[in-house]
């Protein structure tokens, strides 16, 4: 475990910049990292601004510097439309069932659709 350099270590001015890639190994040296890529692995379990703060750039430059070595790309939040895929593959869903599921979610079960039509009249009934 090498020594954290304090934030604000970074050369005067370097804050917010994006490194070019011959000054990453600088940066990293003078942040106890033998190479940007060791900085980058060895920091990768860390948000990215907590990061940016122990190597002494800013977050997009950890963003770029992770990008550029694939770091934490296959961890990136699935998109909405995977959440929803993944919700109707889950029939033990308790989301199933809802106007929600139909709705918001896209769910065409017979549970969903149920819940829906039952949303729906139910919204007809209170216009009475
Ligand atoms: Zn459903």
């Amino acid at each position: 475990m090498q020594d954290v350099v304090p934030a604000g270590s970074a050369p005067a001015g370097w804050e917010g910049v994006r490194v070019p890639r011959y000054d990453r190994d600088e940066v990293a040296r003078a942040a106890g990292y033998a190479s940007w890529q060791e900085a980058v692995g060895a920091t990768a379990d860390l948000s990215q601004q907590e990061a940016a703060r122990r190597l002494g750039v800013s977050h997009p430059t950890v963003r770029a510097w992770r990008a550029d070595l694939g770091v934490g790309v296959a961890a990136a939040r699935p998109s909405g439309e995977q959440l929803k895929a993944a919700f109707r593959a889950d029939a033990s869903d308790e989301r199933h069932g809802s106007a929600n599921g139909y709705r918001n979610l896209g769910c065409r079960c017979e549970r969903c659709t149920g819940a829906w039509t039952g949303y729906q009249r139910a919204r007809r009934d209170v216009g009475r």
